[in-house]
């Protein structure tokens, strides 16, 4: 029998509408960086997001540096971020020379513990290391606790940016995902949500400040005929063709948010009810986009530890992930102050010994995701659970 056809984690989903914005963009040779669709994506974007302005940018990453940059985040600077996250949440604060500090997750969101923020922040200004900024991620598609952790933002008069990447078209109490700090965060990478194949967006309603990334983002150039420059610039905005795209991908937004949604559901009922396994939480008065579908394991109960349940997937060609190695463990991050939950627990580490990314493309047909719950099912019966630690 020939090999079944290998199931990607997250793969691109193009809706069929985006050659038509690309055939306008070559007929009319704006191939340049810059161009109508930027602007109309811009527009479109803020408009779905509910924000007064977006900058569309080659990279969610860029977008992090640029915010960074804008709050005038130098070296020497302490800047706070997610301890549960990708890499590229943190990178732009070692491009800019600063310092950060990782905050651990609580249990009820994975995503940044208001009680390990306190406390960090408490230490930072008595230590006179108030942070600059703290980028707050929204993991998997789930928002933060947005109102707990601003309310302790804002007492101690330190801006907040929303790393939203994963969580386009998700909502927190009625807003979108992103909106919450002052700036907000977007990728279109080729594993997200909707993707342009590489870019991103930086969202506020602070127009002023979006003008001034503009600027930074096209290589800092002062209004003069010659070029002439007065600070280092970036070379980090969007192309036209891409930001086509673009709009033909934000058009099934929505569409997209409910077949991941669906997915879920899914993989919910199918899996629910195995002992040992646990779904994501969702976060009351929110709403979760389901970027991916990520699930914690109970190794004495299951007798099987996520790499187990991984490697199994993976010899019927599916791809599943752990879940991200949370940063403050990173050999690039060594020696970086960390903030667990609590004295005695680190959540970020729990989850990252416990947890598993199904595979979850809004284009995941009912069969290929059959094959995955099958798998799950499998393993969760198989003898390996009896060998597997003998190795
Ligand atoms: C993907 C991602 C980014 C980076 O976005 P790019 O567009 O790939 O640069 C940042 N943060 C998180 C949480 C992400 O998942």
């Amino acid at each position: 029998m020939a090999e079944p056809s290998k199931i990607f984690l997250s793969p691109p989903h193009m809706s069929g509408e985006e050659q038509k914005y690309i055939n306008e963009a070559f007929e009319t040779n704006w191939i340049a960086p810059l161009g109508p669709n930027v602007d109309a994506f811009e527009k479109e974007l803020a408009e779905y997001a509910g924000v007064r302005d977006a900058a569309a940018v080659s990279s969610g990453t860029a977008a992090i540096h640029l915010a960074l940059r804008l709050l005038d985040v130098k070296q020497g600077d302490v800047v706070f971020c997610s301890a549960l996250t990708f890499v590229a949440s943190a990178n732009p604060i070692l491009y800019q020379g600063a310092e950060p500090v990782f905050i651990d997750s609580e249990p009820d969101s994975w995503n940044m513990s208001p009680d390990a923020l306190g406390r960090a922040m408490i230490r930072a200004v008595n230590a006179g290391k108030r942070p600059k900024a703290v980028i707050i991620v929204n993991l998997y598609g789930q928002s933060a606790k947005m109102n707990e952790l601003l309310a302790i933002c804002n007492q101690y008069n330190v801006p907040v940016i929303e790393d939203a990447a994963e969580s386009l078209g998700a909502e927190y109490q009625g807003k979108k995902s992103g909106t919450l700090g002052k700036f907000g965060v977007f990728s279109f990478n080729g594993n997200k949500i909707i993707t342009t194949s590489g870019g991103g967006m930086l969202v506020s309603n602070d127009e002023e400040a979006l003008q001034k990334a503009r600027f930074l983002a096209t290589q800092a150039r002062d209004p003069a005929a010659h070029y002439q420059h007065s600070l280092a610039g970036n070379n980090y905005r969007m192309s036209n063709i891409l930001a086509g795209v673009g709009r033909a991908q934000l058009k099934v937004l929505d569409e997209r948010v409910r077949a991941r949604q669906e997915v879920f559901k899914r993989y919910k009922e199918a899996l629910g009810n195995i002992e040992g396994i646990t779904f994501m939480p969702e976060l009351p008065n929110t709403m979760h986009n389901r970027w991916l579908t990520t699930l914690t394991i109970n190794t004495k109960i299951l007798g099987l530890t996520p790499i187990d349940i991984i490697n199994f997937l993976a010899d019927k060609n599916i791809e599943a992930r752990p879940v991200w190695k949370p940063l403050h463990l990173q050999p690039l991050f060594k020696g970086a102050e960390y903030f667990p939950h609590t004295s005695t627990r680190s959540v970020s580490g729990e989850l990252f010994h416990s947890g598993i990314c199904l595979p979850s493309g809004s284009n995941l047909s009912e069969e290929q995701q059959a094959r995955v719950i099958e798998g799950v099912i499998s393993v969760s019966q198989s003898q390996l659970k009896f060998t597997s630690r003998k190795g």
